[in-house]
């Protein structure tokens, strides 16, 4: 059985790094890795070639048992793969139905790993946590970097300055990783959530939990929010807007399972919002948290930069590669038997990532 790790055409990242090929390189199985496929990544092939073959990408297509990427492998290339043969990728399949239509035209069948269970058992499979936390922390550096004024207080011969005032709009993986880094260059910092375990998280890193009441908080989501009323939507922009008008970054990361990302920075909030501001909206892929949001461009309304980017763990590409890499090896292990595919529909973990 070959297992083939194609290089990503428009992202830095690759699947599979080098030092975790050992943990994949099950007893029968030999492992195809496309020539620079982790160049970009800081992988170069020579650092490959302990344990796998360099080959060109067609080889790859035509006879991989399975093939490992991050991003959906291009709809043009999918008549040229081994039929029957395993795609493994974050597929996004809600957001993405056209692909999947596409794909089931195929015969191929494939596993997309951003459906992992968000439990303790898959947590060292857990991809979306992986790249959310990484995310988190390079949206705090964008906008530092971006921002027109320190973050820490500086006091000093020529002036004081207050410490910058940072609003994170999320409080799961990719807002608690913000909170902390935020707080590393010494804001301040305050934060929003609907999950009421979020509270005691939000805290511990010495950020200000703002709650707003009557939230539906559900056990039974899989640790995911659920959408709200409308009546708390509105509550919720209200408190947003007061907060909001003194803050100088705001960092929306609010997303919903399968659902678009809930509205919570209005186009009359950021009207209200300091010149110079802030906005980097982490939900940008799936509507974003606020109203004047595009995807994947940075935009400039009032004097505030929005800055829409679900991509933030691509800008990282060696560590994300690292993540993402003992991720699937992780999960490999689960799918591949005595060097066989083994789709054991009862492992809940097969079951939930299985689209096709
Ligand atoms: P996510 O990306 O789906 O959403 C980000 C955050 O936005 C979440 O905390 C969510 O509650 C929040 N949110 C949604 N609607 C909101 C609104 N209207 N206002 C304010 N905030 C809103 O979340 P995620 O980071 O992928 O985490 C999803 C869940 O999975 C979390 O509960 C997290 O704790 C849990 N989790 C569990 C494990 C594990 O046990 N293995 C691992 C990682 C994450």
């Amino acid at each position: 059985m070959v297992i083939g790790i194609l290089k990503e055409p428009n992202d830095k990242r690759v699947s599979l790094v080098p030092n975790t090929l050992k943990k994949v390189k099950f007893d029968t199985t030999e492992i195809w890795v496309e020539t620079g496929a982790g160049a970009a990544a800081s992988y170069p092939d020579e650092k490959y070639e302990k344990y796998a073959a360099v080959k060109d990408r067609t080889s790859i297509l035509k006879e991989a048992d399975i093939l490992v990427t991050i991003n959906p492998i291009p709809k043009k290339e999918l008549s040229k793969i081994k039929k029957n043969a395993l795609l493994v990728a974050m597929f996004a399949p809600f957001s993405n139905q056209d692909y999947i239509e596409q794909l089931k035209t195929t015969g191929l069948r494939a596993v997309s790993l951003d459906l992992i269970p968000r439990t303790t058992i898959a947590q060292t499979m857990d991809i979306l946590s992986s790249m959310a936390a990484i995310s988190g922390y390079k949206a705090v550096l964008l906008a530092a970097n971006e921002a027109p004024r320190f973050f820490p207080m500086m006091i000093t011969a020529a002036g004081s300055i207050k410490p910058c005032k940072v609003l994170v709009l999320g409080a799961g993986v990719a807002g608690l990783q913000a909170i902390a880094t935020a707080r590393r260059l010494g804001a301040m910092v305050e934060a929003f959530d609907v999950r009421a375990a979020a509270k005691e998280e939000v805290e511990s890193l010495g950020a200000k939990f703002v709650e707003v009441k009557g939230a539906i908080d559900k056990k039974d989501a899989g640790g995911y929010a659920v959408e709200q009323t409308k009546e708390f939507l509105e509550k919720q922009q209200l408190e947003v807007k007061h907060r909001a008008s003194k803050s100088d970054i705001i960092i929306t990361t609010a997303q919903i399972m399968g659902k678009k990302a809930p509205i919570l920075l209005t186009k009359e909030t950021v009207s209200k919002m300091k010149p110079g501001s802030i906005v980097i909206d982490l939900a940008a892929s799936t509507g974003g948290n606020c109203e004047l949001t595009e995807d994947n461009k940075t935009i400039l309304y009032n004097g505030i930069k929005i800055i829409g980017n679900s991509h933030l763990a691509a800008e990282m590409p060696k560590d994300a590669s690292f993540f993402y890499s003992n991720n699937v090896a992780n999960y490999l292990k689960q799918i591949v038997k005595n060097g066989e595919i083994e789709l054991n529909m009862e492992n809940v973990i097969i079951h939930k990532t299985l689209i096709t």
